[in-house]
């Protein structure tokens, strides 16, 4: 083991060699090169944390140099992933660094969580934070949960050794969430202090010493404006909707909300109009069980793959699929596509039947 670069935390007793052991054998998952992604890698990657994976589907955009300290003017445009390797390799070239061009789905959440120790959250949307908790728990890893806004930041541990999970704190998306589409401002500094002390929280769990306290159970909140800190207890849920499952009875699911503007439609609104162009986005097993008469089936992963349906861009379409996610996500990639009239069924088949 090269142990000049890590010296000065070798001295600590918390730390000492059996500790940079255990860094160096260990890896880290970073979903999200942003804000709080960008110092965390970076002090992940000093500290010597032997393997570290980095996901994001991005690409640099100026606003994001406030705050992404990983990336500079010149690296406006490319792929945040790969420049944020390229950025931490250079740091420390003695570590493992590999990155996913992508956006974490459940798919991916499924293949990727499994290979890494621990899962550090650098996303800024509820839809990931809940598909990282849900895939975290499915895999047995404990991730490291991580919010800003303004001058308010966060931080917290779930899924550590039978410790409280995202669900138990937070079951559903908050409406205001839901409802408020608008990009929030947000100082540079405290994505860099969030960032950083979740990057601490990942030694700590994995040099585990018994003088730390990781914030298992706990959440860690900061007012930058007046320097403000308080702890938080957070409780197991016995009968969360996650936690409390067994790991095969978890289903990963990802169906973002759609910020652009999809008209949502009831079923009796679909009834009197009967010109439309109504498409079932679910998948084949489902419709075999019953769709909806006069529907054509065109599952959404055929629409991800690229697969888009030969009709007019005039056309008057409504998406629906089991309960309304998916066929959001659907008219997202249609409206992408061009299609002018993209609406989508409320309440999805479900809702129909009843
Ligand atoms: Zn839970």
């Amino acid at each position: 083991m090269k142990t000049q670069r890590y010296s000065r935390q070798m001295r600590l007793p918390e730390i000492g060699p059996e500790g940079q052991d255990k860094l160096l054998k260990a890896s880290v998952l970073c979903v999200g090169a942003g804000g709080l992604g960008s110092p965390a890698l970076l002090y992940l990657a000093a500290a010597g944390v032997g393997r570290i994976g980095i996901i994001d589907f991005d690409r640099v955009d100026e606003t994001n140099l406030q705050r992404q300290v990983l990336f500079s003017t010149d690296m406006v445009g490319q792929p945040k992933a790969q420049e944020a390797a390229q950025r931490i390799r250079q740091l420390n070239p003695d570590i493992q660094v590999e990155y996913y061009d992508a956006e974490l789905d459940a798919e991916r959440a499924a293949r990727l969580f499994s290979l890494y120790d621990i899962i550090l959250d650098g996303t800024d949307n509820f839809d990931t934070k809940f598909l990282i908790n849900d895939a975290a728990v499915k895999f047995g890893k404990p991730w490291i949960y991580g919010a800003i806004q303004g001058f308010d930041g966060q931080v917290s541990v779930f899924n550590d050794r039978g410790g409280p999970c995202y669900r138990c704190f937070q079951p559903e998306k908050p409406r205001a969430a839901v409802m408020n589409c608008a990009e929030a401002g947000v100082i540079g500094a405290i994505a860099g202090i969030i960032g950083v002390t979740q990057a601490l929280q990942a030694i700590q769990l994995i040099t585990r010493h018994k003088n730390f306290d990781p914030l298992v159970g706990k959440l860690w909140t900061l007012d930058a404006r007046t320097m403000q800190t308080k702890k938080l207890s957070l409780r197991k849920v016995a009968q969360c909707s996650t936690c409390s499952q067994t790991p095969e009875r978890i289903v990963l699911e990802y169906a973002p909300f759609v910020c652009a503007l999809v008209t949502k439609i009831s079923a009796s609104q679909l009834k009197e109009n009967i010109s439309c162009s109504l498409i079932d986005v679910r998948e084949d097993g489902e419709w075999q069980q019953g769709h909806i008469e006069g529907a054509t089936l065109w599952p959404l992963s055929k629409l991800l793959a690229g697969d888009i349906p030969h009709i007019s861009k005039n056309a008057e379409i409504v998406l629906y699929c089991q309960k309304g996610a998916r066929s959001l996500q659907a008219a997202r990639v249609l409206q992408k596509n061009g299609f002018n009239h993209v609406a989508s069924l409320a309440g999805g088949y479900a809702g129909w039947e009843l």
